[in-house]
């Protein structure tokens, strides 16, 4: 099985099923990394906040940051999503 050159986790065998790195726009990484990228992208210091508050399942603090920043972008959003593996936001 093919790994993720970031994590070492890994990866689906179908390439596009992974999530493109958008450090080079070509190189494909696990979604879990994927969604770190994107979350990272917007702000690090929030992202950071939400990977940490999602990873520790901490609701009423995703809750608060989500608030904090209402108008996330659709690829997080989408990331987001993917990684709960449910639809946490509509769009
Ligand atoms: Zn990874």
């Amino acid at each position: 099985m093919k790994k993720c050159p970031i994590c070492g986790g890994d990866m689906h065998p179908n390439e596009v099923m992974n999530s493109l790195s958008r450090v080079d726009n070509k190189t494909y990484i696990c979604n879990d990394c994927g969604t770190k990228e994107a979350l990272e992208g917007i702000d690090r210091s929030l992202g950071r906040l939400l990977i940490k508050a999602i990873e520790d399942k901490d609701r009423p603090a995703f809750d608060a940051i989500i608030e904090r920043f209402p108008r996330l972008p659709v690829s997080v959003m989408s990331a987001v999503n993917a990684r709960f593996g449910r639809k946490l936001f509509e769009y």
